[in-house]
């Protein structure tokens, strides 16, 4: 691509961006995680490939904006786009599954979505609590999934878990893999969070949230995990292990095999969400 085609996308970019009001999409280098497992998200939104020999799997789209992003980082691993056969995702919000319509039309790959989620990606953000007027590009799901439903492709088997409350269907995906030798357990959390305005009792919209997210923290903490990822690079200290990798410490260990991390965040997250509830049920018998 040329510096002036790059610099009118990079424009084009910042316009549609600056129009839908939300923070700018900045690149990413992709690298590997773990074994046949890459990063190829942007800054802020996580995108994870799988390679295998009988084509890859991505988990996440991003925003449709996105997506171009995401095609750089496969490229430039030595990967094709082309060659994805599975489109996954963390959970239904546009920062997550925006760009599966394109993402779709580009590779042809199909389209697996948890039950809670599937309706939400097909009708293009219609059906989400809270973000009533969120919508994007409809994308047809082609296989609609369980909890704990395996996910095969060229000898890898992702299992899909069922983690709700950040919407019905949000997902949480492990893996195996192989790092430096050794058996490794990957886990990416689809999220634990209570966004703000998020109602946890008496929500007409969403009864069963807080039982939902209780659930979910129970799930987690059941997991075993290595190799600590997330929805948003930001759960897991993505930058910063990054740059860990990139350095000659990272010959010993891999910094993205953290299972005390990933405890302490389902710890950290499971607090937030046990005093947002306490504090709407005071709030609630104060009136
Ligand atoms: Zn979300």
């Amino acid at each position: 691509m040329t510096t002036r085609s790059q610099i009118l996308i990079a424009v084009a970019l910042a316009f549609a961006i600056t129009l839908q009001g939300r923070a700018a999409e900045e690149p990413f280098p992709a690298h590997k995680v773990a074994g046949n497992t890459y990063y190829v998200g942007s800054k802020a939104l996580a995108t994870y490939l799988i390679t295998t020999p009988e084509g890859h799997i991505l988990i996440n789209s991003g925003f449709e904006e996105t997506v171009p992003l995401i095609r750089v980082s496969v490229e430039s691993l030595g990967f094709k786009l082309r060659d994805v056969k599975l489109i996954l995702a963390s959970h239904a919000h546009s920062d997550h599954v925006a760009g599966h319509a394109l993402l779709q039309e580009l590779t042809g790959a199909k389209v697996l979505v948890m039950e809670g989620d599937d309706q939400v990606i097909a009708k293009g953000g219609e059906g989400q609590y809270l973000y009533t007027t969120s919508r994007w590009k409809k994308c047809p799901v082609d296989r609609v999934l369980k909890d704990g439903e395996e996910v095969k492709l060229g000898g890898v088997t992702l299992v899909a878990r069922k983690t709700p409350g950040h919407t019905r269907g949000c997902t949480t995906w492990t893996w195996q893999e192989t790092d430096r030798g050794k058996a490794a357990s990957v886990v990416v959390i689809g999220s634990p969070n209570v966004n703000p305005g998020y109602r946890l009792i008496d929500n007409k919209d969403y009864p069963e949230i807080a039982a939902d997210f209780a659930k979910t923290f129970e799930i987690l903490k059941g997991l075993k995990c290595d190799v600590f990822l997330g929805a948003h690079g930001d759960y897991y200290g993505m930058q910063a292990k990054y740059e860990t990798s990139q350095t000659n410490a990272a010959r010993s260990s891999n910094p993205f095999v953290d299972p005390e991390g990933y405890k302490a965040y389902v710890d950290l997250k499971e607090k937030a969400f046990r005093k947002t509830l306490a504090d709407q049920t005071a709030a609630k018998s104060q009136r």
